[in-house]
This record gives structure tokens, C-alpha cells and sequence, in this order.
């Protein structure tokens, strides 16, 4: 006879926000046991990783590196030369020395502030990729200009939500839910009898409806929203990701929402692609595989708010599938009509939880 296939749920304070696991499998003390040591290794990165924290070796990094050369732990290392190249291929939009600009507008453990444009121009000059020098050999970190900060905020939950998932493989457990507050998740496998986890992605304007209903299986997804962080000064909203080229938050962007093989790359991009807006995002994934974005976007009046996708090659094997929406079932039903075939509708993928 079949074991009993038990479902474990954990919840666990770290980066700023909440991380949650969701995990099937035959011995709930063994699913706790490996919970427990996600959280661990979750908290060790926190350790590692945190600006908050002085004595991480980030913040050690940030103090040191102008000076001279800092050899990196190799994971950490190895992560450094993934966000720079991030960095680069996002032509900046995703740029990992944000930091200084985060404490300019006052998000740095503040309340929020509008800084002069002449405070931004000199905090810019402290700010950029192209101020990093990593040696791949040495493994070390230089930075070239004083002052200059690493922030992982835009990509190491994300990654904090890959390391996870290793463990989870490692002592093999096949069916799990990974996320990071409302920043990051990966969806392992599927839940018993389902064909993938069910995600709902929250109304830009409302956190308790739905904007969308998606389907994963082996396959990550990260949010970038401007009602993540925020402050209001006047009518006027700002949000906590900057615009690396003018040192100033985005507008005009509601949330950019990223599917990807890999929870550190989605978290990356869905910071790039929020700066970067719909057509450069566009050109990006011309030029990308295995990707997929969602972007919410204001209307020019009143609370709406209206939908773009995209989808690079190979985006249809990356293990995601949207709902059909009533207005996309009368979409795909035209486009049935006029013969185009809706390949990427499976009928499979909607019996999931
Ligand atoms: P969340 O924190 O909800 O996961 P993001 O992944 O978009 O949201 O990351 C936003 C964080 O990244 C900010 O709080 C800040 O620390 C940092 N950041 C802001 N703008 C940028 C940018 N253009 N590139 C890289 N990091 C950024
Ligand atoms: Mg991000």
C-alpha cells in the first residue's frame, strides 16, 4: 500500500520579509529536519549578504574595496559576477551598485525623501557597474571610485530562493513551494495528483484580488511591484526602484513580473525589466531565451490597469501557463477560428491547485 503523502508548511522571518516553504512528502519529521535547514542556510546568506548589517561580508566589502582588492567567498563570488553580468546585459537597468541611490531618496531605513537633483548628480557619480573590477583568478573585488555600495535587494531573495531549492533536491524532496514574501518563489515538481502549484499574482492596486492565476512546475517567478516600497509626498507616489541613468524611481510602471528557469535570474530581471519598460524588455528577450514577462501597467485615468506579455524563444518549455482570462477564451476561440493554433493553451495545465 501506498504511504500516506503528509504536506509540511514553515514560515520563517529573514531579509526583510517572509519566507515560506511548502513541501510533500512520506515523513513529516524528515520534511521538518529539511525545512529546518533551509531556513539555516537562508539565515547564513542573510549573514553574508545584508547591507543592514555591518558586520556581513558585504557591508565589509562596501567599506574596504575602494582601497583595495577583497578576496570574496566563492559563492558569494560566483553571484557578484552574475549580477554584474545582469548588469551589463541589461544595459544598467538592473545595476547592483544601486545602493547609495536607495539612501539618497531616503529608503535606507528612512521614512523616504526627495533629494536635489544636484545630490543625485553627485551620488551618481558613485554609482555604476562599470566601477567593479572582479578577478575571476584571485576572486577578489575592487572598486574604483570611493563610496560606492553593493546592494543585493534586486536579486538575492531570489537567489536565497534558488539555495533553497538545491537543498530540497539534495535530500529529495520533489514537490515544494519556495518563496520569498512576495519577491520570489520557486515551484518544484507539483503537488500529489496535480500537474503544477497554482500561483495567484496579487491586482497592482488591491493586495487581497486577483490580477492572474499562473501555473508552475520547475520554473521560478519573481515580482517587482511599486506597492512593494513606497513613499507619498503630495499626489505624487515613489517607489523603490530607481532608473540607475537618472538616479530617479520609475513611473509609470505598476509591476513587472518575471518567469524564468532560475529564481535569481527572475528576481534580477523583473528589477531590469520594471526600469526598463515594455519595448526594452522587448528587445531584450529577443535576444534571451527561456524567459517570459508580465507587465501590469497604469491607464491614463482611474484605478484600471492593463496587461502586456512576452515570451522569448523557449519560453513555452519553461514550465509556466497563464489561465485563460474570459477575454483570452474569446481570443483563442478567434484565433481558432481563423486557424492560428493556440499551442501554448494546454488544457492539461488547468486541473492544478
Ligand atoms: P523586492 O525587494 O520586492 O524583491 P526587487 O527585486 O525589484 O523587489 O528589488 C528592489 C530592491 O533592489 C530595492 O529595494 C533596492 O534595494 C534595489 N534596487 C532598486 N533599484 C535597483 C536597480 N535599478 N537595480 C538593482 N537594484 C535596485
Ligand atoms: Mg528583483
Amino acid at each position: 500500500m501506498r504511504d500516506a503523502i503528509t504536506r509540511y508548511e514553515a514560515a520563517h522571518q529573514a531579509m526583510g520579509t517572509e519566507f515560506t516553504l511548502v513541501a510533500y512528502g512520506d515523513d513529516p519529521q524528515y520534511l521538518m529536519a529539511v525545512g529546518n535547514e533551509v531556513f539555516e542556510e537562508i539565515d547564513r546568506l542573510e549573514g553574508q549578504m545584508s547591507i543592514y548589517r555591518p558586520k556581513s561580508e558585504l557591508s565589509v566589502i562596501n567599506r574596504t574595496a575602494a582601497a583595495r582588492s577583497v578576496c570574496v567567498e566563492p559563492k558569494l563570488f560566483a553571484l557578484l559576477v552574475n549580477a554584474v553580468d545582469h548588469s551589463q546585459s541589461t544595459g544598467g537597468a538592473f545595476d547592483v551598485t544601486a545602493g547609495p541611490l536607495m539612501k539618497a531618496w531616503g529608503f535606507f531605513r528612512g521614512k523616504g525623501r526627495i533629494p536635489e537633483n544636484s545630490e543625485i548628480a553627485q551620488v551618481l557619480r558613485r554609482v555604476g557597474y562599470r566601477h567593479l573590477y572582479l578577478k575571476r583568478a584571485e576572486r577578489t573585488i575592487r572598486f574604483d571610485v570611493e563610496g560606492l555600495e553593493l546592494d543585493l535587494g534586486a536579486i538575492g531573495k531570489g537567489y536565497a530562493v534558488d539555495r533553497a531549492v538545491e537543498i530540497l533536491r539534495h535530500y529529495g524532496v520533489t514537490r515544494a513551494l519556495v518563496s520569498s514574501g512576495t519577491s520570489s518563489l520557486y515551484a518544484l515538481g507539483a503537488p500529489p495528483g496535480e500537474r503544477a502549484w497554482s500561483i495567484s499574482l496579487r491586482n497592482p492596486y488591491d493586495s487581497e484580488k486577483a490580477a492572474n492565476v499562473i501555473y508552475l512546475r520547475d520554473c521560478s517567478l519573481s515580482t517587482s511591484g511599486n506597492y512593494e516600497k513606497f513613499f507619498k509626498q503630495g499626489d505624487k507616489t515613489y517607489a523603490h526602484i530607481l532608473n540607475p541613468s537618472t538616479g530617479k524611481p520609475v513611473e509609470n510602471m505598476l509591476a513587472a513580473i518575471v518567469l524564468a528557469p532560475c529564481a535569481c535570474d527572475a528576481d534580477a530581471l523583473s528589477t531590469a525589466f520594471y526600469v526598463m519598460g515594455v519595448e526594452r524588455s522587448r528587445e531584450y528577450l529577443a535576444t534571451h531565451r527561456d524567459l517570459m514577462a508580465l507587465f501590469y501597467l497604469p491607464r491614463s485615468r482611474g484605478q484600471g490597469f492593463r496587461r502586456v506579455i512576452l515570451r522569448s524563444d523557449g519560453a513555452d518549455a519553461i514550465g509556466a501557463f497563464f489561465t485563460k482570462t474570459a477575454a483570452r477564451k474569446r481570443r483563442a476561440t478567434r484565433k481558432q477560428t481563423s486557424k492560428v493554433s493556440p499551442s501554448r493553451i494546454s488544457g492539461a495545465w488547468a486541473t492544478a491547485r
